[in-house]
């Protein structure tokens, strides 16, 4: 009997015009493949035609056991620095790049298995991956999309039927990745320490043809590139910032070159505000700490800007201070986002002063941070605060006599804009409006998190995950029926909470 033949249009232009920056490798078949969690309206943006389908045939193309005509499964080269050491090779060592398809946006998208066998670039790892780790990635990465952050996403996993050995047995499964592309930082090293400058322009010529194509008319478009991308990465760390995610392993090779969020290992929401937040195992040192996060970002771009000296001038101390000013600049790019993004929280429309309402920003947070207050609460209940409801909010500080010094100094600041803007009647319910649109009611709760996922990889009991699930697709909405996964961790779990990278 003849396999359907799925519909999935691929055109696979990494594979093509890149030959020489990865190897061709077919994903390791598997046991028992079993279709765990699909994602049926990512499938539709992307425009698979998977209708006809049933769930074992979904199994079977998501596992890599059936692969769909014209995939071309591929693992890629790279490189990165982990934890502030080079490590000249890791690519793709338990994931595989299908292929990419042009969505319904008319956006190229990679399709790529995560957890599909040892690879060249495998090392010591099995190359696979774990249910409860890729579930998480589903979870974390789906709340991102919904909170309006530029992430990879989950388009299925499939359990393996097999085991995985880490300090427990655990059932595996394999992720289906959906990115706008796999080209990290990591992907450029590589080829700046194992290749020719030629190699890196390839990479760069290939990275702005497909992410920036702006910049092909420009003259000077490989310092073009490297600005581009970090304008993605001031815009995305600052949207970080504002949701208290902590992505826990910004590694270079964990830092995307089109901007998105990649790599859930050990990531966590932040409860109570701490800046000094770092949850992560491995983290010993609080490298990647919730506040580390924008001068890490910078310091990822440097090791971007070194791949590309020689393509910015023949002349190296010309190059040198042209990329610095780009890396220097980096800073103020980033706090701009942020206080945007801060202002929007505040319920603020209008730029009055960067440096008051920088000051007013960093004294809540101040507030926040003596008393270790839920981050997520704190701000959505300051929206109620907005209205002349601020019961809710004084529950968060018990005791704090500085909360209402500071709610007033707040006021003063939204009067002194709404008077500029001729005093709407409803601008009190018109701010509240707004903030309740940019600080979310719900993020991935990290107890309602462990919870779903115990549950799935222990008992093989899904129901937890798919109520989660569920809840964190429309954040924004305050809804009564879901608090239960509004409501922080308690204090006891957070204290000994640590995340995995997973592997
Ligand atoms: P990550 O920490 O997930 O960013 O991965 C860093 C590097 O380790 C990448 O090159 C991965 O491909 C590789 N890696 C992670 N887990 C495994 C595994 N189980 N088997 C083989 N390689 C792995
Ligand atoms: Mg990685």
């Amino acid at each position: 009997m003849q396999p359907p033949t799925p519909g999935i249009a691929f055109d696979n232009t990494y594979a093509r015009e890149l030959q020489g920056f990865y190897v061709d490798w077919q994903p390791t078949p598997v046991r028992a493949p079993a279709l765990v969690f699909f994602n049926r309206t990512l499938a539709e943006e992307l425009g698979l035609a998977l209708d006809g389908l049933t769930a074992d045939d979904l199994a079977a193309i998501f596992s890599g056991n059936r692969l769909p005509a014209g995939a071309q499964p591929i693992a890629q080269a790279y490189a990165g620095h982990q934890f502030g050491h080079f490590a000249p090779q890791l690519g793709d060592g338990r994931a595989l790049l299908l292929g990419e398809v042009i969505d319904r946006q008319g956006r190229r998208r990679d399709i790529a298995l995560k957890g599909s066998g040892r690879t060249p670039f495998s090392r010591r790892g099995d190359g696979k991956a774990a249910l409860g780790p890729m579930l998480r990635e589903v979870l974390i990465g789906e709340a991102m999309h919904a909170l309006g952050i530029p992430t990879t996403r989950a388009l299925a996993v499939v359990a393996t039927g097999e085991p995985v050995f880490r300090e427990r047995t655990l059932p595996g499964a394999i992720l289906t990745r959906i990115a706008a592309s796999h080209l990290r930082v990591g992907t450029f090293q590589y080829f700046w320490a194992h290749g020719t400058p030629e190699m890196v322009r390839r990479l760069a010529d290939y990275a702005i043809a497909r992410h920036y194509p702006e910049l092909n008319a420009t003259e000077d478009r490989y310092l073009g590139l490297l600005r581009a991308v970090a304008e993605r990465q001031a815009q995305l760390v600052a949207q970080w910032m504002h949701v208290g995610f902590i992505h826990g392993v910004m590694n270079t090779d964990n830092m995307s070159i089109p901007g998105e969020t990649i790599d859930y290992g050990p990531c966590a929401f932040m409860e109570a505000y701490d800046p000094g937040a770092v949850f992560s195992s491995i983290d010993e040192m609080g490298r990647y700490a919730y506040g580390e996060q924008p001068r890490i970002a910078r310091w990822n771009l440097a090791r971007l800007a070194e791949t590309l000296l020689p393509l910015l001038s023949d002349d190296e101390g010309h190059a040198i201070a042209l990329a610095t000013e780009v890396i220097d600049g980096f800073v103020a790019r980033y706090q701009e986002y942020w206080l945007a993004g801060l202002r929007a929280k505040l319920g603020l429309r209008r730029a009055l002063s960067d440096s008051a309402d920088t000051a007013l920003g960093e004294a809540w947070l101040d507030l926040l941070a003596a008393q270790q207050v839920d981050y997520t609460l704190a701000w959505r209940y300051l929206a109620d605060a907005a209205e002349g409801d601020a019961a809710r909010l004084r529950d968060l500080f018990p005791g704090q006599p500085g909360l209402e010094r500071w709610l007033a100094r707040w006021r003063e600041r939204c009067v002194a804009e709404d008077s500029e803007e001729g005093g709407e009647p409803d601008a009190a319910a018109a701010r509240a409006a707004r903030m309740r649109r940019v600080n979310p009611w719900l993020i991935p709760r990290n107890h309602r998190v462990e919870e779903a996922l115990a549950a799935a990889s222990e008992t093989g009991d899904l129901a937890p995950f798919e109520r989660l699930l569920k809840a964190l697709l429309r954040p924004y909405e305050e809804d009564p029926a879901l608090s239960y996964y509004a409501e922080p961790a308690p204090a006891e779990f957070m204290a000994g909470f640590r995340t995995f990278c997973g592997t």
